[in-house]
This record gives C-alpha cells, sequence and structure tokens, in this order.
C-alpha cells in the first residue's frame, strides 16, 4: 500500500484520494460512491464514523480496512467499541448503537480500537469532528470554523461529522466564508487556509439523499465535491430486517 505521506513529499506526482466520511453502515451508499469514483482515485481517506445507524457496519469497515490508506475513528465507532458513554445520545441513537455494538465481528473491532480520530499528513490535517475536538464538535458556522483555525496548522483541514458537504475559506484580513459545496467545478486550494467536509456517503443531513464524498487532486490542489444516488430503498430494506429504529430508514430518503 502507498503511505499517504509519500504524496506530499512529491515520490507519487498524480495522487488523487477518494475523501469520504460517515459512512455509517450503509453498505449500498457506500458501494455506489466506489462505484460512481471508479478509477479516479489512487488512494482513499476516511474521516470515521463508519458504523451506527445502519444495517452493514462489518461490511463497511472491512471496505475500509481493505481499501482506506487512512481511517479516522468518530463518535459512533466508539459508541460501537463501548468507549462512550451513549446516554447523551437520543434515544434512536441509543437504540441504534445498542444494536450495532451486538454486531461487530471480532476482526472489525480490533480493527476500530486503532484507529485515531486526528491525523496530519503533510499539507492535510484530517479530523472526524474537529481539529479543536475531533470526536465530539460540529463545525457548521464561521464562528465555530475561524476557532479552529489556532488548532491545526496545514493549509488544508478535512472534517466530517456534520453530514453536510461544504468548505470554509479563511481569506486574509477580508475575513472568512462558508460555502455549500461546489458540483459543477473544483475548488482551487491556493495560497488560503480551508476546512472542508465531504459529507456523509450513509446519512446525508443537507437534504439532499444522495451519497456525498469529494476527490482531492494534489497535483493539481483542487477538491472536487460529488454526489451519487444510489438504492435507498435496499439500505431501507436492510434496516427493516433488523432491531435498529425504523426512523434510520425513513430519514434516509428525506436526506436529514
Ligand atoms: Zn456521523
Amino acid at each position: 500500500m502507498i503511505c499517504a505521506r509519500e504524496i506530499v513529499f512529491g515520490l507519487i506526482h498524480i495522487m488523487r484520494i477518494l475523501v469520504l466520511s460517515d459512512i455509517h453502515a450503509n453498505f449500498p451508499a457506500l458501494e455506489a460512491v466506489l462505484s460512481d469514483a471508479a478509477d479516479a482515485w489512487d488512494e482513499i481517506w476516511c474521516l470515521g464514523d463508519s458504523i451506527g445507524y445502519g444495517p452493514n457496519p462489518n461490511e463497511c469497515v472491512g471496505k475500509m480496512q481493505e481499501l482506506a490508506s487512512v481511517c479516522l475513528i468518530g463518535n459512533h465507532d466508539q459508541a460501537g467499541l463501548g468507549l462512550l458513554d451513549v446516554t447523551g445520545f437520543n434515544p434512536i441513537a441509543r437504540r441504534a448503537v445498542e444494536w450495532t455494538q451486538a454486531e461487530l465481528s471480532a476482526e472489525t473491532t480490533a480493527y476500530l480500537n486503532q484507529l485515531d480520530a486526528k491525523q496530519v499528513l503533510g499539507d492535510f490535517t484530517l479530523a472526524h469532528g474537529s481539529p479543536r475536538d475531533p470526536i465530539w464538535e460540529y463545525v457548521l458556522d464561521t464562528v465555530t470554523a475561524f476557532e479552529n483555525l489556532s488548532h491545526f496548522e496545514t493549509p488544508v483541514c478535512f472534517i466530517g461529522h456534520s453530514h453536510v458537504s461544504l468548505h470554509f475559506i479563511f481569506h486574509d484580513i477580508n475575513g472568512m466564508s462558508i460555502n455549500p459545496a461546489s458540483y459543477d467545478s473544483p475548488l482551487q486550494l491556493d495560497h488560503r487556509r480551508f476546512i472542508i467536509n465531504p459529507g456523509s456517503v450513509g446519512q446525508p443531513r443537507d437534504l439532499d439523499p444522495r451519497a456525498s464524498y469529494g476527490i482531492l487532486d494534489t497535483e493539481l490542489m483542487t477538491w472536487q465535491a460529488r454526489r451519487v444516488a444510489y438504492d435507498i430503498a435496499e439500505t431501507q430494506r436492510r434496516i427493516l430486517a433488523t432491531a435498529l429504529p425504523p426512523q434510520c430508514a425513513s430519514r434516509l430518503s428525506l436526506g436529514q
């Protein structure tokens, strides 16, 4: 496997990285992303929450174990491992955690157990929630984004956790901006600093139910956000065949 660090140090010049997050045990959505991205990537970076809410935790983690050169741990992964107090979770999330805990294989547990919630790879910082609080913090407004700026040193930081595909640009004295994902043209990663969220593969919450991800090109220094439709009904059928809360199925059609 190619070490991601090699990209940045120039040993490999053309490097496209499929960045994804929050698969949430939705295997049909993950398969659609991999098929849509086809051969457009050389590496996969996964920003965590591979499990929780969905019906196929072992399949999704197994695919990341097989394909991802970097994979982070998220709050739902920790909850599945029994590392978190889930009394603060809402009742639906808590029932989903309990179902997931009973479902995890020994191999899945071992793999998730050795993951970090934050990693630095050359010019890129990766965190599940935020660089300041990699497990819990949501970055959905410019105030929170600005406060996080001093918690990473690289030009670009990738985050997940909110399930919303967006990016923050830190301009010079003109401040900063929050921007919805642009699917028509790539974002140029120039001299400014960026916090980028690829959105969620398996449970988008930006009212667009299609699976969300993006491609980072480290040669062109571009970020291209992408969406792909997947067989939502199939994932819903799988959820309803388990003891997972039925709301885990219905919300997928709504993208929330
Ligand atoms: Zn999540």
